[in-house]
C-alpha cells in the first residue's frame, strides 16, 4: 500500500509505527484474549496504558508537580464551556484573545455563563497576526486570560506566551499541543482534542494546576467539574479506553523520535521548507500569515486567482495529496503539517508547488 501525502488538518495522520504497533496487538491486547477495546477500564491491563499514558506526557513535557493530567471526552470544544463552569464566578471577567475561529467559540460559550472581555483581537485584519504578548492588559477582576496558541484555520501561532503574574492563563493547545518544549508551569490550564497532535479522536488531554481545582462552585453538573475527573484519576466514567491506548502509543513515538527537542527540530525544517517555497516563488503562492506570526502546523497560502486554486487543489488530489483545501472560512490552501507528517510528505508538496508554477 503506497501511504497518502496527508494533510488533513484533524483528525490528521498518525505515525506508521503507531498503527503498525496497534495492529499486532488489535485482537490480542498483551495476551489477554481480548481486544484492548474489549477490556474493562478497572482491569489491570487497561490500567497500566491509563497510567503509562499520563507518566509518559508528564516526562515528555517535564510536567512540574502540582498538575493533574486528565483524559476527558467532548472535544475541545467541551472545554470551551467547561472553563467558564468551573472559573468564572459571578464577579469575576472571563478574559478572552480573539485570534481566530477557535478562541471565538471559546468566547461564546463563556458569554453564556458570565462576564466577559476581548482584551485583544486581529479580527478586523482576517486573524492574519497575533498579538504581541507586552500589549495584552488583563481587565481587572480576571478570571483568567484564554488564548488558541496555535490556530488551525488561519495558520498562526503564539511565538511566545504572556505572563499575568496571579492571573490564570489557559490555551486551547488542539493544534500544537506536544509540537514542542513549552513550559507548563506559565500555563494554569492547557486543554487540546488529541486528533490533531496526540492520536485518534475522542480523548480530550487537559494539563491543570491543582492550585485552579480548590474553589470550583458545587452547583455545576459533576461531569462537568474538574475536580470530579480529577479525584477519579479520569475513571469517573468510562474513559474512551481505545484512544488513549493510541495516544500512549504516539507518545512512544514521541520518546523515539528523541521527545520535544527532536520533534521541534524536525517541525522547524518541515515548516521552512514549505514556507520557503512560498517566500521563493515570486508572489505567485502569498502566505495568509504575518511573518512573525506563521504557524509551524498549518501553513495557509493562496494562488493568484480562484480557478487556479481550484486547478492546484484538483491536481494535488491526482498525485496523491490529500487535504490541501483552505477552511471554507479563509478559502485558498492550508497544509496541516503535524507531528506525524513525514519530512517526505512535505518534501513533494515542495515539488509538486514548484511545478504547478511553472506549468501555469
Ligand atoms: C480542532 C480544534 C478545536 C475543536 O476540537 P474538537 O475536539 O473537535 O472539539 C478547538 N480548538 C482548536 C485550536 C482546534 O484546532
Amino acid at each position: 500500500m503506497k501511504r497518502a501525502y496527508n494533510f488533513n488538518a484533524g483528525p490528521s495522520a498518525l505515525p506508521l509505527d503507531v498503527l503498525n504497533r496497534a495492529q499486532e496487538e488489535f485482537i490480542n491486547f498483551k495476551n489477554s484474549g481480548m481486544a484492548l477495546m474489549e477490556l474493562s477500564h478497572r482491569s489491570k491491563e487497561y490500567d497500566q496504558v491509563h497510567e503509562k499514558a499520563i507518566s509518559d506526557l508528564k516526562e515528555i513535557y517535564g510536567i512540574p508537580e502540582g498538575y493533574e493530567v486528565l483524559f476527558l471526552q467532548g472535544g475541545a470544544s467541551l472545554q470551551f464551556s467547561m472553563i467558564p463552569f468551573n472559573f468564572l464566578k459571578p464577579n469575576k471577567v472571563g478574559n478572552y484573545v480573539l485570534t481566530g475561529t477557535w478562541s471565538e467559540k471559546a468566547l461564546k460559550e463563556a458569554q453564556k455563563l458570565g462576564q466577559t472581555a476581548v482584551i485583544s483581537s486581529s479580527e478586523e485584519s482576517s486573524y492574519r497576526y497575533i498579538p504581541s504578548t507586552d500589549a495584552l492588559v488583563p481587565t481587572e477582576d480576571a478570571a483568567y486570560v484564554h488564548i488558541t496558541s496555535n490556530n488551525t484555520i488561519y495558520g498562526t501561532q503564539w511565538q511566545e506566551y504572556p505572563e499575568f503574574g496571579n492571573i490564570p492563563l489557559i490555551a486551547d493547545m488542539s493544534s500544537d499541543i506536544l509540537s514542542k518544549k513549552v513550559d507548563i508551569s506559565q500555563f494554569s490550564l492547557i486543554y487540546a482534542g488529541a486528533q490533531k497532535n496526540l492520536g485518534p479522536s475522542g480523548v480530550t488531554v487537559v494539563i491543570v494546576k491543582k492550585d485552579l481545582l480548590h474553589d470550583i462552585p458545587g452547583n455545576i453538573p459533576t461531569i462537568l467539574n474538574y475536580q470530579t475527573h480529577a479525584k477519579n484519576n479520569s475513571l469517573y466514567n468510562t474513559p474512551p479506553t481505545f484512544s488513549i491506548y493510541v495516544l500512549s502509543l504516539v507518545l512512544d513515538w514521541v520518546k523515539a523520535q528523541g521527545g520535544l527537542e527532536g520533534i521541534e527540530n524536525l517541525n522547524n525544517r518541515k515548516a521552512d521548507l514549505i514556507y520557503q517555497c512560498i517566500d521563493q516563488s515570486n508572489g505567485f503562492y502569498k502566505g495568509h500569515a504575518d511573518d512573525n506570526s506563521r504557524s509551524k502546523m498549518n501553513i495557509t497560502f493562496t494562488l493568484p486567482t480562484e480557478e487556479l486554486t481550484k486547478k492546484f487543489i484538483s491536481q494535488s488530489k491526482e498525485k496523491g495529496f490529500v487535504g490541501l483545501a483552505g477552511h471554507r472560512s479563509v478559502g485558498g490552501c492550508r497544509a496541516s503539517i503535524y507531528n506525524a507528517v513525514p519530512i517526505e510528505s512535505c518534501e513533494a508538496l515542495v515539488k509538486f508547488m514548484n511545478d504547478f508554477k511553472a506549468n501555469n
